[in-house]
C-alpha cells in the first residue's frame, strides 16, 4: 500500500534543511505521497528509509524505456485512472508488425520510417517495429532481424518469439539498442528471463488471463527481472477494455505490484477498420504499446490525433516555440507581425498570413501558452515584454524596416511599445485573424 504523507514524514531526517527544494520535510513528504517529487532530492535520507520509501514513492506503473536516442519510447509512470485527475504521463507507442516469413520486410520498414507527420507543432509517428517469429525458425528470424537492424537502426524493436533460441539470435543484433523481448509464458519463463537478463532487455510477458499473468510476473521477478511489459492475452475489444482497466485500477488504486507494468496490446486484424477501432480502445484505455498489422495514412492520422489529445496535459496549454517564424519567403522589407505562443493562436494566425500570400515574419512570443487577450490580462503580453522580446530576438538584423504589427485586441499597447522600442513604429492589425489577408494585401 502507498504510504501517507505523515508516514513518509516519519521516515525523513526532519531537519528542515531545505536541500530538497522544499521549505520543510513535511512539505517534501506531502509531495512524495502525491508522487510529484523524487526521493533523490533529499541527500540525507538514511539507507533504511530509502529502501522503504523507494518502494512507496515509486510510480504504480513501472517506468520503462525501450529503444535509444531521439526515438526511444518511454512507458509507464502513470499515477491516475483518468486524465482529469492529474495527467497521463507517457503516450502509448504504435508498433508495426513485421513477420519473418514476409517478403515485404523492406517495404514495411520504409512505411515505419516514413510514418512521421507534424500536427500542432508535434512530430508524431509509428514508434516501433514488432518483429514476429511466425516461422518459429531461429535462422529466418535472425535474417529478418538483420535487415531491420541495418535499415532501421534507430527504430525501437520488439522481438516477438516464444522460442528462446530464436529470441536470442535476434536480440544479439540489437544488444545496445534496448529492445523488448516479448514471449515469456508459463512454459518458457525461466529461459526467457535468462535471455533478457543476459542482454539487459525488458521482457514481454504473456498469459491466458490476469491471475496467470500476475503470478507469472512475480515468478519472473524472482529470476531477477525488473523491467516487464505485460499482455493478459486479451484480443477482443471487450476483453482489452476489461483487462486493461483492471490492470490500471489494480496498479493505481491498490498499488498491486504484480500488475504494475506497462501493457502491450496486440490489435492486429485483417479488417483494417476493426484494427483501427481496437487501436482506439488501447489508446483510450491504458495500453502502452499497440501492435498493428498495417499503418495506412488514414489510420495513422486518426490514431495519432486521438493519442495526442488524450496525452495532452490538461493543466498545460499547448504551446509552440518562441521565435521569429518565416511565412513564405520573406525579404528584409516584408511585414513583421507579433502574436503569442498558444498553439491554436499560432496556427490560426500563421494560416491567415499564408492565405494572404504576402511573405511575412511572424514573431511568436512566449506567453506560457496563453492566447493574446488572456496573456495581456495576465501580464504576460505587455509592452515591456514585447519590446524586450523584439530586441532579444535579433529581428532588427533581419528586417530593414522598423514596423511591428500587433494584434488589434491589444491596440492599447501601441503607444507604450513605441516608447520602449526606440525607432520603431507600431501598427495595429486586425482584431480577428480572418482580417489578416486583406490587411496585409492592403499594405503590400
Ligand atoms: Fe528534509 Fe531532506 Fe528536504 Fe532536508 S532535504 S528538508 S532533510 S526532506
Amino acid at each position: 500500500m502507498a504510504l501517507t504523507g505523515v508516514e513518509i514524514f516519519k521516515l525523513l531526517p526532519k531537519t528542515n534543511c531545505k536541500k530538497c527544494g522544499f521549505p520543510t520535510c513535511l512539505a517534501f513528504a506531502m509531495k512524495l505521497a502525491q508522487r510529484q517529487a523524487s526521493l533523490d532530492l533529499c541527500p540525507d535520507v538514511s539507507e533504511e528509509a530509502r529502501q522503504k520509501l523507494g518502494e512507496a514513492s515509486a510510480p504504480p506503473v513501472r517506468p520503462i524505456t525501450f529503444g535509444t536516442g531521439d526515438k526511444a519510447v518511454k512507458m509507464g509512470e502513470e499515477t491516475v485512472l483518468f486524465r482529469h485527475d492529474k495527467r497521463f504521463v507517457n503516450p502509448c507507442a504504435f508498433a508495426l508488425e513485421i513477420k519473418d516469413t514476409g517478403d515485404d520486410i523492406n517495404s514495411r520498414i520504409e512505411e515505419v520510417m516514413n510514418s512521421e507527420i507534424e500536427r500542432v507543432g508535434q512530430k508524431l509517428r509509428v514508434d516501433a517495429i514488432a518483429l514476429m517469429n511466425d516461422s518459429n525458425d531461429a535462422g529466418k528470424f535472425e535474417t529478418a532481424a538483420k535487415i531491420i537492424a541495418q535499415k532501421a537502426p534507430d527504430v525501437p524493436v520488439i522481438i516477438c518469439s516464444g522460442n528462446p533460441v530464436a529470441a536470442e539470435a535476434a536480440v544479439k543484433l540489437f544488444a545496445d539498442k534496448k529492445p523488448i523481448i516479448y514471449g515469456a509464458n508459463l512454459e518458457n519463463a525461466e529461459t526467457m528471463a535468462n535471455v533478457a537478463k543476459t542482454y539487459k532487455t525488458t521482457l514481454g510477458v504473456t498469459a491466458n488471463n490476469l491471475d496467470e499473468l500476475s503470478s507469472l510476473t512475480e515468478k519472473i521477478k524472482s529470476f531477477g527481472i525488473q523491467d516487464m511489459v505485460i499482455d493478459s492475452g486479451a484480443r477482443k475489444a471487450k476483453e482489452i477494455l476489461q483487462d486493461n482497466t483492471f490492470i490500471r485500477r489494480a496498479a493505481v488504486k491498490k498499488n498491486f505490484k504484480p500488475l504494475g507494468y506497462p501493457v502491450i496490446t496486440f490489435a492486429q486484424r485483417e479488417d483494417s477498420l476493426m484494427e483501427a477501432l481496437l487501436g482506439t480502445i488501447g489508446v483510450a484505455k491504458y495500453s502502452s504499446i499497440i501492435v498493428l498489422s498495417s499503418i495506412e495514412k488514414w489510420k495513422n492520422l486518426s490514431l495519432f490525433t486521438l493519442r495526442q489529445n488524450i496525452y495532452t496535459d490538461p493543466q498545460v496549454p499547448m504551446q509552440v516555440e518562441q521565435k521569429i517564424y518565416k511565412i513564405g519567403e520573406p525579404s528584409p522589407t516584408s511585414p513583421l507581425l507579433i502574436t503569442t505562443n498558444f498553439s491554436l493562436t499560432y496556427f490560426i494566425v500563421s494560416g491567415e498570413v499564408e492565405n494572404s500570400k504576402v511573405p511575412s515574419y511572424l514573431a511568436v512570443m512566449d506567453s506560457e501558452g496563453l492566447s493574446v487577450l488572456t496573456a495581456w490580462a495576465a501580464g504576460k503580453f505587455t509592452a515591456a515584454k514585447i519590446a524586450q522580446f523584439i530586441k532579444d530576438s535579433g529581428v532588427e538584423n533581419t528586417v530593414s524596416h522598423r514596423e511591428l504589427i500587433i494584434p488589434g485586441y491589444v491596440a492599447i499597447l501601441s503607444g507604450s511599445i513605441e516608447d520602449k522600442l526606440e525607432g520603431w513604429k507600431v501598427t495595429v492589425g486586425p482584431r480577428e485573424a480572418n482580417g489578416i489577408p486583406a490587411f496585409l494585401r492592403s499594405k503590400s
